[in-house]
């Protein structure tokens, strides 16, 4: 990998991921390549998307527009919840392979449990298969609840590198991240900044005001220094800069605390147990 301030986490497999990317969810396909080229401009060194998403092709077109070499950035795409079953499964791989012009990916999940279908385990198999073929470097899952997390523990033979989850100030999911702890899975928050709804939260505003820094600075770093991997969206080159700005300032312990404590189980997407 290039120069880069942004730590990496090592996952359960011994793999690295850096810690801060850019996610595309609800980026226009149209306009992906040039907001993921405009990324690793930044020095961003990893994108989140998703078969759902349909904008796979901008990144990859991104990430070959960069002029980086692919080893250098890191991509993680979702299996799609239409997708899920064995050979449904492998199919959709080969469409994002594909549509990303890519020959793998850096970290491949499950994008919902869909608990009412009950295919998670037949379709971790097929990510098992993906993972041990090496064009999925890392397999994990995305908004597993600590129950589905549980089977695949007890029915799986590779365990999830990650669990990509809502989670933001008000929704700072401290169980599951201890389960994820005691399980040896990274903790990845979607929606990091509460898709902007806690920009204006007073607490993150004083505090803030106080180091000198945005509120959206101050929510990226709460989440690197609790040791969330996080990955803002934003389509404005300002914004994506500035969410980048965060290695040369920390927050104190009781600033840090001060925002876990903002925590009112404020659930804003769907709930994975409910979620078909
Ligand atoms: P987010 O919390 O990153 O918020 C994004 C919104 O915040 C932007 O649209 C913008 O309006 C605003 N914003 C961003 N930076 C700002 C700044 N510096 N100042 C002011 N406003 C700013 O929400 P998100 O996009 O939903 O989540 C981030 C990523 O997480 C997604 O892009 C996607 O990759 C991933 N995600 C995954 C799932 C999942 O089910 N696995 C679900 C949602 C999102």
């Amino acid at each position: 990998m290039t120069d880069t301030p942004v730590p990496d986490v090592t996952l359960n497999n011994g793999s690295t991921i850096p810690q801060l990317g850019i996610g595309v969810f609800q980026v226009p396909p149209e306009d992906t390549a040039k907001i993921v080229a405009t990324a690793l401009d930044v020095g961003y060194r990893h994108i989140d998307t998703a078969a759902l998403y349909d904008n796979e092709e901008g990144v990859g077109q991104g990430v070959r527009d960069s002029g980086l070499a692919r080893d250098d950035v890191f991509v993680t795409t979702k299996l799609g919840n239409p997708d899920q079953g064995a050979e449904r499964g492998l199919a959709a791989f080969e469409r994002s392979l594909q549509l990303l012009g890519m020959d793998y990916v850096d970290l491949y999940l499950i994008h919902w449990p869909l608990p009412g279908k009950d295919l998670y385990v037949e379709t971790w198999q097929t990510m098992e298969k993906l993972y041990a073929d090496g064009r999925a470097r890392a397999i994990g899952v995305s908004n597993f609840q600590p129950n589905h997390l549980r089977r695949l523990q007890a029915e799986a033979t590779v365990l999830p590198a990650v669990n990509q989850v809502e989670l933001h100030p008000t929704f700072t999911q401290a169980p599951l991240r201890e389960v994820h702890q005691q399980m040896g899975i990274a903790t990845q928050a979607w929606a990091p900044i509460g898709q902007g709804a806690e920009l204006d939260n007073a607490t993150v505003g004083e505090i803030a005001e106080r180091v000198g820094r945005t509120p959206a600075q101050v929510i990226v770093r709460w989440h690197l220094q609790i040791g969330n991997i996080v990955f803002p969206k934003s389509v404005t080159p300002a914004r994506i800069e500035e969410n980048f700005a965060v290695f040369d300032f920390e927050l104190d312990d009781s600033d840090v605390a001060s925002i876990s404590a903002l925590d009112a189980g404020n659930r804003t997407g769907p709930d994975p147990d409910q979620f078909n």
